[in-house]
């Protein structure tokens, strides 16, 4: 037997999904046309335009072989390889699927060289199940990014730009266990300079859908950076928060 106010509770939600209901089909009758506000050059999309990648299960993704990511990675900072290939080849990309096996979600992939490899994604289905049918879709794509998205396969398509995350060194006074950037324990520094600083911050200024991008700056420890004062001062001249 529930409390009163549980019936109550109830009767709230069912009239409030009704109300949704009505509104959203009349909503539809008669719709005007797309709105392009002013932090972005292209029209925001309706709910019924926004594209979904495929969702459910059993189905195929992409995703990563766990031991070419870093074989390749080792690689390119020995020299042996060319950093561009992140650009130009799907380097350690594989097929994988993601089934329901034993009330969980796995995802299963082959790599050709180094064999089979097994995670799970999820210990609840339905709950990740609910959760892909609430995806409302993609956001608007992204324009104005040719310069800040260009990874290769990797390159991200969608969103709006919100935050931007820049390292500026992965040196660190400290010597924290775990570290989450592995500052000090990768035996090279890598430190950028003030023209990768500068164009960085050019670059992602001019991405729209951009309505206030807010800048972080990360490391290992950023104020180690030579460039940390000169970082702040250019991104509040550009309009960061
Ligand atoms: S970067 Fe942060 S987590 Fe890593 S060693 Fe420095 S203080 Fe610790
Ligand atoms: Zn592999």
């Amino acid at each position: 037997m529930y409390r009163p106010v549980k019936y109550v509770e109830k009767l709230l939600s069912v009239a409030a999904n009704g109300a949704w209901y009505v509104f959203d089909t009349l909503n539809q009758i008669k719709q005007s046309p797309p709105f392009t506000p002013k932090w972005s050059d292209k029209p925001l999309q309706k709910s019924y335009e926004k594209p979904k990648p495929p969702l459910g299960w059993p189905r195929e993704t992409d995703s990563l072989c766990p031991k070419c990511v870093p074989e390749v990675r080792r690689k390119i900072l020995e020299g042996k390889l060319p950093y561009e290939i992140l650009l130009t080849e799907k380097v350690g990309e594989i097929k994988a699927w993601i089934i329901e096996r034993d009330g969980k979600i796995l995802m299963v992939k082959r790599c050709p060289i180094h064999g089979y490899f097994e995670d799970v994604l999820s210990i609840d289905p339905e709950f990740t199940r609910h959760i892909e049918q609430v995806f409302p879709g993609r956001d608007i794509r992204a324009h104005n990014d040719r310069h800040l998205h260009n990874h290769g396969s990797s390159t991200i398509t969608h969103g709006r730009g919100a935050v931007l995350t820049i390292d500026l060194t992965n040196r660190c006074n400290m010597m924290c266990d775990p570290c989450f950037m592995d500052a000090n324990q990768v035996g090279f520094v890598h430190e950028l300079s003030w023209e990768e600083i500068k164009a960085l911050l050019d670059h992602a200024i001019q991405i729209k859908p951009r309505r206030q991008l807010s800048v972080q700056f990360s490391g290992g420890e950023p104020t180690l950076s030579p460039y940390f004062l000169d970082a702040i001062r250019y991104a509040r001249e550009l309009g960061y928060h």
